[in-house]
């Protein structure tokens, strides 16, 4: 016989995990099934504003995280010619609603925060779900194990290439026509860069330096891929030298250069930026029954203002929330409860369509401006687009999306 499991998570990531705990803390057991044999910490770091803070904080891990990553002061956009476009505060001044906090968090940590903070059954590693089945009111996921699973409620946490999304009927994701690489450098010492976002645009590359903390630092490159360039990530090796080869044409500093020489190799991959149209999340099925995707698997975007991650969290906490009304305080069980957490996982997608079409759409957008190698764009860009995106990057992450 299947087991029954009220409520099960696809994919143990940021967006999984987070809302996994979010359901913890209003006392709601989840199950969480993870492709992986063990959590998925490898990696880089994410840059965290305001709203992801803000979400950290409902979920009751933001002090943690806050003690171990620096507090970046400013954002500062340069040239390639070094000429600087923009240079604006993101940290301690008040914003929109509040005031604003951005600090470079790295990924390993973040993960292991939440991980902790959840009971230890509530990670099944090893479990790929390959397909789903209605059955009644319940939904059937079958693993590569060939097991099963009965869930009264399913949420899709799978990130781009999502089996729940694709369930519901949401398109493919789309190339964007730009590759990254990224990676994190650890130094024994202090490394002396200043606490902040520096970011250098233009002539078809987009690259970025993050302190973590006062030893570990961030940096990201991404790329339109050229006949010369295409094959460039044959090799993590050639990786760090194309890196390196662009940052000294944009004038980036011999510290800059250093910082990804000294990264470690494991550190050093390239990525195919994906997006979900944002045109198709106008009228997708976020959710249906008792079925739902949040994170990547709801609005996989391309990375330029550092949201995805922040959404997902914001994702976690409105999810949990509009769930736990639903549930917390009713009779368990029957049809009255399948309409209610119908009616939940719908307020859950009315509160985030809009906000993911306005993140992949202004992460598109940010991305080709800063990027371009037109001579046109770049016209603008230097006179009057850099300081319209500072002001994007200041301004989305404004968002509260309240406590659990
Ligand atoms: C180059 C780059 C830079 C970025 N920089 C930032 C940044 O600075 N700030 C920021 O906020 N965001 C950033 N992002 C975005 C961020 O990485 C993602 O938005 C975030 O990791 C999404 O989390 P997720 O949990 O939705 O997906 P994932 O982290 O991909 O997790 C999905 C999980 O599901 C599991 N899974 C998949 N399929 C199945 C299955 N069938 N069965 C079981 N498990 C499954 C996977 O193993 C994985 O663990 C960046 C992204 C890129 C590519």
């Amino acid at each position: 016989m299947e087991a029954i499991e009220d409520i099960v998570i696809v994919g143990g990531g940021l967006a999984g995990l987070a809302t996994a705990l979010g359901l913890h803390r209003k006392g709601i057991k989840c199950l969480i099934l993870e492709s992986s044999p063990d959590l998925r910490t490898s990696g880089f770091g994410f840059a965290m504003w305001t709203n992801a803070w803000r979400a950290m904080d409902a979920l009751g891990i933001g002090d943690k995280l806050r003690e171990q990553h620096v507090l970046g002061k400013r954002l500062t956009i340069l040239s390639t010619s070094g000429k600087i476009l923009s240079d604006n505060s993101i940290s301690g001044v008040r914003g929109k609603s509040g005031f604003q906090e951005f600090r470079c968090v790295k990924r390993d940590l973040l993960l292991k925060t939440l991980n902790n903070e959840l009971p230890t059954d509530t990670i099944r590693y090893s479990s790929k779900i390959v397909l789903i089945e209605k059955d009644g009111n319940l939904k059937l996921l079958h693993l590569t194990d060939g097991s099963i699973i009965k869930a009264k409620v399913l949420i899709g946490c799978d990130g781009v290439n999502s089996v729940v999304a694709k369930y519901l009927g949401l398109k493919k994701l789309s190339f964007s026509g730009r590759l990254a690489t990224r990676g994190l450098t650890e130094f024994e010492t202090e490394h002396g860069f200043k606490p902040g976002f520096l970011q250098i645009i233009g002539g078809g590359h987009r690259a970025g330096v993050i302190p973590c903390s006062e030893k570990s630092v961030y940096w990201f490159l991404t790329w339109i891929p050229s006949e010369e360039n295409k094959n460039v990530d044959q090799s993590t090796e050639k990786m760090k030298d194309y890196a390196i080869r662009n940052l000294k044409n944009a004038n980036a500093s011999e510290e800059t250069l250093e910082l990804i020489q000294r990264s470690e190799m494991g550190n050093v991959i390239s990525t195919p930026l994906k997006y979900r149209s944002p045109f198709s999340l106008l009228s997708a099925k976020i959710t249906e029954d008792n079925v739902c995707v949040a994170g990547d698997a709801l609005h996989a975007t391309t990375p330029e203002l550092g949201q995805g991650g922040c959404m997902a969290l914001e994702d976690s906490v409105v999810l949990a929330r509009c769930l736990s009304e639903a549930i917390i305080g009713y009779n368990r069980g029957g049809d009255a409860e399948y309409e209610r957490i119908q009616g939940a996982l719908e307020k859950y997608a009315k509160e985030r369509r809009w906000r993911s079409i306005k993140v992949i759409t202004l992460s598109y957008i940010v991305g080709f401006i800063q990027q371009s190698a037109n001579p046109f764009v770049r016209f603008l860009r230097e006179r009057l687009l850099a300081r319209v995106i500072a002001n994007v990057y200041i301004n989305f992450p404004s968002y509260d999306c309240g406590k659990l």
